[in-house]
């Protein structure tokens, strides 16, 4: 893509009303717009990197063996009536038919509709387990919605959902579950801690996915030797205190963004839909369910403040919204001609590039731009280059720069 044919604008300016650090990078880069409080535009480069996001996502919960669904944000108020959610749950948009005959909950989360869903298609206990999700738009009305992407009131989530005959099934699909959310974490480059947490009014028991960071909204107190994590709501020990669970560690606490929350449901929505299936000795027992939530946009908003630096973003190679970011310097024609040839045969191999092939702006801005975008590797083709017959390559996380000869930079397997 050209720079100068892109739906892209950045910006040296803090955008006024944002007080995230995400927001303030993610607008001043390029990547989303807002519309309003908590509500953003994801513009191109946004998008990108929300697809690869999504995409790793799914490739995780398909190794599952969940089946990707799609259901409606717009959802009947008997369906919120039937779990009694529709008078407690305080994130709910209740909106109107225009002509006032009905009312309707913009969804939050989905068990009100994938419960009686997946009752249509389960007659036995043969028929399970089953489990199926979803990459959809929520609503959620957040009182404070000052934190960008970390917290909107419009945003993308992945829900899955597990149905099962057996407790010991639940809780085996429940393991597995939070093994699939480590690797989604570890191929977008986090580090996430898996942090016991309160179960609300399902169980006993939930567990968050947690990435240590100063913009955390939530206090977690964990270990620092073994895996052991505990949310502030129901921590049973004190910063300082020897571990619980091994001898050699000592608690901490840190503040931390959750990317990722599971829990199990038991029979809570099961028995509001009465979704019952005939046991192998013809009696009837309760479906037990699991719900297993992640925040797309949240973890766009995640990575970009936890993987960004002085200068800007900078995004892992899986997600990047390009591979290569290619600057022109100078408007000659020789290097107008070089620049384009290099972008050209890199699209041809199918590689994602960026050309910056604008003549109106100064080198020190374009430099800035491309740390502010974060795209893993710059490549840069000036007179100075071409006279070495190679281009200068600097890579965005490390600041390491090297020039390579053309051809040899055009043999390396960018994708
Ligand atoms: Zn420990």
């Amino acid at each position: 893509m050209r720079f100068s044919e892109q739906l892209i604008k950045t910006t040296k300016e803090i955008p006024s009303g944002e007080q995230s650090r995400n927001a303030e990078l993610l607008i001043r880069g390029g990547f989303i717009d807002k519309t309003m409080a908590g509500v953003y535009t994801l513009l191109p480069m946004g998008l990108k990197v929300l697809n690869h996001i999504v995409r790793i996502i799914r490739e995780e919960m398909e190794s599952l063996g969940a089946e990707e669904i799609f259901m409606p944000a717009l959802q009947p108020k008997e369906l919120w009536d039937a779990t009694g959610r529709w008078d407690t749950m305080d994130v709910l948009y209740r909106v109107h038919s225009p002509d006032g005959s009905h009312e309707f909950g913009l969804g939050p989360t989905h068990e009100e509709v994938v419960t009686p869903l997946v009752k249509k298609f389960i007659l036995s206990y043969r028929d399970l387990p089953r489990a199926v999700f979803q990459i959809q738009t929520k609503f959620r009305f957040e009182a404070r919605a000052k934190s960008g992407i970390l917290r909107g009131r419009e945003f993308m989530m992945k829900d899955l959902y597990s149905f099962h005959a057996t407790e010991t099934d639940l809780l085996a699909y429940y393991e597995r579950a939070a093994a699939a959310y480590f690797r989604v974490y570890e191929r977008l480059g986090l580090t996430a801690l898996k942090v016991r947490a309160s179960g609300g009014a399902f169980s006993d028991f939930s567990h968050e996915f947690q990435v240590i960071a100063d913009c955390g909204e939530d206090l977690i107190y964990h270990c620092d030797a073994c895996e052991f994590a505990e949310n502030k709501e129901i921590a049973t020990c004190v910063e300082g205190a020897p571990c619980p669970t091994c001898a050699a560690g000592t608690i901490r606490v840190s503040k931390a963004v959750e990317v990722g929350n599971i829990f199990p449901l038991y029979n809570k929505f099961s028995d509001a839909f009465n979704f019952a299936i005939k046991n192998q000795d013809g009696t009837d027992q309760k479906v037990l369910m699991g719900c297993y939530g992640i925040g797309c946009t949240r973890l766009m908003g995640t990575i970009a403040e936890v993987l960004s630096d002085e200068n800007g973003l900078v995004w892992p190679q899986q997600i990047a919204p390009y591979q290569i970011h290619l600057i022109q310097l100078g408007a000659d024609d020789t290097v107008a001609e070089a620049a384009k040839d290099i972008y050209e045969k890199l699209q041809s191999k199918g590689v994602a590039v960026l050309f910056d092939d604008r003549t109106d702006v100064k080198a020190g801005e374009k430099f800035a731009d491309a740390d502010l975008i974060g795209i893993p590797r710059r490549v840069v083709v000036s007179t100075k280059t071409i006279q070495a017959a190679s281009v200068e390559l600097k890579y965005r996380a490390t600041g390491e720069t090297s020039l390579i000869p053309v051809q040899q930079f055009l043999d390396e397997p960018y994708v």
